[in-house]
């Protein structure tokens, strides 16, 4: 008798961690107790986000100088 029992890895233990973005599988983090989805950004995102973090930080600056002379 031939049994195949491929139980799963860990069973649903740790967070899987997902871009907020595009919902890209970035794996799973190990926490104990700590079941379920950790949001997050992928190195595709990241570059992204900084890219026009850039762009806003200039804009913030921009109102932020204003914002002060006033
Ligand atoms: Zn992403």
């Amino acid at each position: 008798m031939e049994t195949e029992n491929l139980s799963e890895k860990g069973g649903g233990h740790g967070m899987r961690v997902v871009c907020a973005w595009c919902n890209k599988d970035m794996g799973e983090k190990d926490g104990k107790g700590a079941v379920g989805v950790s949001h997050g950004l992928c190195q595709e995102c990241f570059d992204r986000v900084m890219l026009e973090a850039e762009n806003g930080i200039m804009m913030d600056l921009l109102i932020a100088e204003d914002a002060e002379e006033r």
